[in-house]
C-alpha cells in the first residue's frame, strides 16, 4: 500500500529525502508543506513532492508519516498544528539539528509520544532550499536516531527503513549525548566559521582584507555560506552544549594565544602536532568518506569539499 508521507519544510533536508526515497521506487505519495507556495510549486516541478499546501492541517490530513525538516525554531509551532490532525497511528519524526529542545516541543504538543520519533541526519551543505535538495545527500551518511523509553518500537523501525532506503545508517543515541556531540564537532565548527567571516568583516582594512581572502580562508569558511535562521536556532535551543564547546575552544585559543605571547616555539609546534595528528589519523582516515559529494561530520560539515551538484 502506498505510503503518505508529508514533508514539513521541503528544503535541503527535506527535498533530499523524497528525492532519496524516489530514487529507490519506494512506493511513497509525498506532500510538501511550507510557508512559500513558489517554493512548494519548484518542489511539484522538480518531482520532490506531487502535492503541497501552505497549511501545515490541511497538509498533514490523512498522512501516514510527518517528517518535520523546518529549522529548529519553527518545529514546536508545527508541532502544535500537526497535533490537530494527526491519527494516533501518525508516525511523526524530524531531521533538526537539536534533539532534547525539539522532543520536550513533542511533548508539550502531541499526545501520542509514543509514534513521535526523533532523528538527524547527519548530512548537509551549506546550501538551503527547495533547488539544495539531492538523491544522494544520505548515502553511506549516518543518520542518529534517539528515540525515548516511551516511543514505540515499531514507529522506530519503520523510521529506521525509510532511513536505510536513503542510503543511510542508522543509529541511536540518547538526545543529551546527542547534542553534546554535535555541539562539538558540528555546532561549534559552524560558529567559528561565521565568526572568522564576521571578525575580517569587522575590521577597519575589511576591503583589501576580503580581496586577499581566498584560497585558504574560503575553503576554511565555506560552511559559512549555511543558513543563518537555521544556525541561529540551533544556537538558541542547543545554548547549554553549544555553550560548553565554545568554552572549551576559547581555553584552546588561550593557550595558543599564551604560548605565542611567550615566545615558547615548542608548546606551539606541540599544540599543532597534536591536532595534525589528530586529524590525520582520527578523522581522515575514517571510512565513511565515501561520497566525493559532501562531508563527513554532519550539516555542511568543517571539512572543505566541493559544492555538491544540484539536482537537474
Ligand atoms: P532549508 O533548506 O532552509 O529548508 C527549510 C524549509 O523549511 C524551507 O524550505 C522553508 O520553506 C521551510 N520553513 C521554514 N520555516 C518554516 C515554518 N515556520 N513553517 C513551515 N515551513 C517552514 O533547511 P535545511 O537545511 O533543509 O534544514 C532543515 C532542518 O534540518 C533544520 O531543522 C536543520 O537543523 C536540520 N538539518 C540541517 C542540515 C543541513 O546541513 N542543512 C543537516 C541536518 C539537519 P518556506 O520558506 O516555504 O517556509
Amino acid at each position: 500500500m502506498t505510503l503518505k508521507v508529508t514533508i514539513v519544510g521541503v528544503g535541503l533536508i527535506g527535498g533530499s529525502f523524497s528525492l532519496a526515497l524516489q530514487a529507490v521506487g519506494a512506493d511513497i505519495e509525498f506532500t510538501g508543506c511550507g510557508r512559500n507556495e513558489d517554493s512548494l510549486l519548484r518542489a511539484v516541478d522538480l518531482g520532490i513532492v506531487t502535492r503541497y499546501s501552505t497549511s501545515v492541517t490541511e497538509a498533514v490530513a490523512g498522512s501516514d508519516l510527518v517528517f518535520l525538516a523546518t529549522p529548529v525554531g519553527a518545529m514546536e509551532a508545527v508541532l502544535a498544528e500537526v497535533a490537530q490532525v494527526a491519527s494516533p497511528e501518525t508516525i511523526i519524526t524530524d531531521a533538526g539539528s537539536c534533539k532534547q529542545s525539539i522532543i520536550g516541543a513533542a511533548r508539550r504538543q502531541l499526545s501520542h509520544m509514543e509514534n513521535f520519533v526523533a532523528g538527524h541526519p547527519i548530512a548537509g551543505t551549506e546550501h538551503s532550499g527547495v533547488e539544495a535538495g539531492f538523491a544522494t545527500l544520505y548515502r553511506d551518511r549516518r543518520v542518529i536516531l534517539t528515540p525515548q523509553s516511551d516511543t514505540s518500537a515499531q514507529a522506530i523501525e519503520t523510521v529506521r527503513q525509510l532511513w536505510i532506503q536513503t542510503g543511510a545508517q542508522v543509529e541511536e543515541m540518547s538526545a543529551e549525548r546527542h547534542d553534546k556531540v554535535f555541539a562539538a564537532t558540528s555546532h561549534l565548527p559552524h560558529l567559528l566559521a561565521f565568526s572568522l567571516v564576521e571578525t575580517l568583516y569587522r575590521m577597519e582594512q575589511r576591503e583589501e582584507l576580503l580581496r586577499y581572502a581566498a584560497g585558504g580562508f574560503s575553503d576554511f569558511t565555506r560552511i559559512a555560506s549555511s543558513d543563518p535562521v537555521m544556525w541561529r536556532d540551533v544556537c538558541l535551543h542547543n545554548s547549554e552544549a553549544v555553550l560548553e564547546s565554545m568554552a572549551n575552544l576559547r581555553e584552546g585559543m588561550d593557550a595558543l594565544v599564551d604560548a605565542i605571547n611567550a615566545g615558547d616555539g615548542k608548546r606551539i609546534e606541540g599544540l599543532f602536532k597534536i591536532a595534525k595528528d589528530t586529524r590525520d589519523t582520527r578523522i581522515l582516515a575514517k571510512p565513511q568518506q565515501t561520497n566525493p559529494q559532501q562531508n563527513e561530520v554532519s550539516e555542511g560539515g568543517p571539512e572543505p569539499e566541493p559544492s555538491p551538484e544540484k539536482p537537474q
